[in-house]
């Protein structure tokens, strides 16, 4: 190790920055954030600066540095910091220089030949708090190695650690065993209590605490995520969604969850398909929900993995339904819908001030043969239409749409697999929409657009598959 990482309580001491300018700036609001008493000595200042003197948040003196200033003592004592951040080569080295003779630890910005301590990258849960550093052999790494880590590390658990602060004296009374205790704590970081904290309600995460440490619960039931895994790529997946599938024991999963989603959920955890192919669901819904309900009840914690948006034409709202009618604890965690996803990778703004002031999202599932759609609605300008399952129905659809006003020559786009490697677009026209899917052989999952924005496509396709 070539620094000894270690956290410095410097609450309310002297900290000297010198230097006024952006750099300044930001090293000031870390120590402020910290809360030093902070004195920055320059001989002018950026206006952030300014305003934080204005505001009496920190001493600004306007004056170019001099050797005796490191002695000088400000508010009666001598910095505990000291850190330069001027563009001056010549200051910064003297600002070192004369700090080690003082012994005080120094940091001279983008210089680590003149610094005794560096600045590491921060992750900041306060008061849990993460420092990583390359010692200053490689700044960009460690904030990519940050920006990983913000990513996954929810927001929250700063709460979660006060929170378990705040009961650290009763669990030590309750378990006087290092190990209870830590099956105890691991058992709340992981569980229900961290979950609750996570989403938001902390007054519930503290009483299931207590309830747990007067023994007045029965902590057998699990929970369930009803999680969207998004249209397809991987990448477009929600912090918290790549969270609850890494902790889930259990996943349901359907045809729509594509393979790269389900690469990333947890490598242990049990899988269950529920297919749901058209007319042919593997498990029907009913049983799905009662078997959310089942294994919730043995404890264990379920995801619901689905395409999309569990929201939008996903039926999550009935599987939920029977979790709330048994008591069973549940989140639900929206994904991109598989129009915003198809929309965004071929191009075609689903929205734009010149051809659509509005978007509808239609089921085109066929149920008897037709759709059961308000045609006239649908059949306007100056409006997009994003239909899904419509692949069977699409001669359908485009009969009724042109039966309804709609001009046969309105633009028509097909997306295939969208946002995923296999991804393929076909563009069209209303009139012309039902031979195109006669014809060509296309796959499930397909969505259908209609309206004027589908044109923007020639310009605005940025998303090349080898299929196009
Ligand atoms: N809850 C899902 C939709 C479920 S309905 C969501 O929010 O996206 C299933 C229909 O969604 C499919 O028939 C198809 O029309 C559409 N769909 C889902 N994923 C798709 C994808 N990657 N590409 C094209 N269409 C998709």
């Amino acid at each position: 190790m070539n620094y000894l990482p270690i956290f410095i309580d410097i609450k309310q001491k002297p900290c000297l920055v010198v230097g006024g300018g952006d750099i300044a700036y930001r090293k000031i609001n870390l120590l402020l954030k910290a809360n030093a008493s902070v004195t920055c000595v320059s001989k002018d200042c950026c206006k952030h600066i300014e305003q934080l003197a204005n505001d009496n948040k920190i001493t600004y003196i306007e004056k170019e540095f001099e050797a005796t200033d490191i002695r000088k003592h400000f508010f009666g004592l001598h910095p505990v910091l000291i850190i330069s951040a001027t563009n001056n080569s010549v200051l910064n080295k003297q600002v070192s220089a004369l700090a080690g003779e003082v012994n005080t630890p120094v940091n001279v910005v983008d210089s680590p030949d003149l610094c005794s301590f560096v600045m590491p990258s921060i992750v900041d849960r306060s008061p849990i708090v993460i420092a990583i550093s390359s010692a200053g052999k490689a700044p960009v790494l460690a904030r990519l190695i940050r920006a990983k880590l913000e990513s996954t590390i929810p927001h929250a658990y700063g709460k979660l650690a006060e929170l378990a602060g705040s009961f650290r004296d009763q669990v030590k009374a309750k378990f006087n065993n290092i190990e209870d205790r830590r099956y105890f704590w691991e058992n709340t970081f992981s569980g229900i209590v961290a979950e609750k904290v996570f989403s938001g309600k902390v007054d519930e995460a503290k009483a299931d605490l207590q309830a747990q440490l007067d023994g007045s619960t029965d902590s057998g039931v699990g929970e369930v995520y009803l999680v969207g895994g998004g249209p397809g790529d991987p990448d477009l997946l929600t912090f918290k969604a790549l969270r609850l599938m890494q902790q889930a024991d259990v996943i349901l999963y359907d045809r729509l969850v594509s393979d790269g989603v389900m690469e990333l959920v947890r490598r242990d955890a049990e899988l269950i398909y529920v297919g749901k192919e058209r007319d042919n669901h593997a498990v029907p819904q009913g049983d799905i929900n009662q078997l959310l309900v089942d294994l919730a009840k043995q404890g264990r914690r379920v995801c619901r993995l689905k395409g999309g948006d569990p929201f939008i034409f996903g039926r999550g709202g009935e599987e939920i339904e029977t979790l709330a009618e048994n008591g069973i604890p549940f989140q639900v965690v929206p994904g991109i819908t598989a129009a915003s996803g198809c929309s965004t990778y071929s191009g075609i703004p689903l929205t734009h001030r010149d051809y659509s002031q509005s978007c509808r999202f239609v089921t085109g599932h066929l149920k008897d043969g037709s759709m059961n759609l308000p045609w006239s609605e649908l059949a306007v300008e100056q409006q997009t239409i994003v239909f899904y399952m419509a692949l069977v129905g699409a001669r359908h659809l485009s009969e009724q749409l042109i039966a309804h006003g709609m001009r046969g020559d309105m633009p028509v786009a097909l997306v295939e697999k969208g946002t995923t490697p296999d991804q393929k677009v076909y563009t069209t026209t209303l009139a012309e929409l039902p031979d195109l899917v006669e014809n060509e052989t296309i796959h499930a999952p397909t969505l259908i657009i209609v309206g004027e924005v589908v044109k923007l496509r020639e310009k605005l396709n940025w998303f090349d598959t080898d299929n196009d």
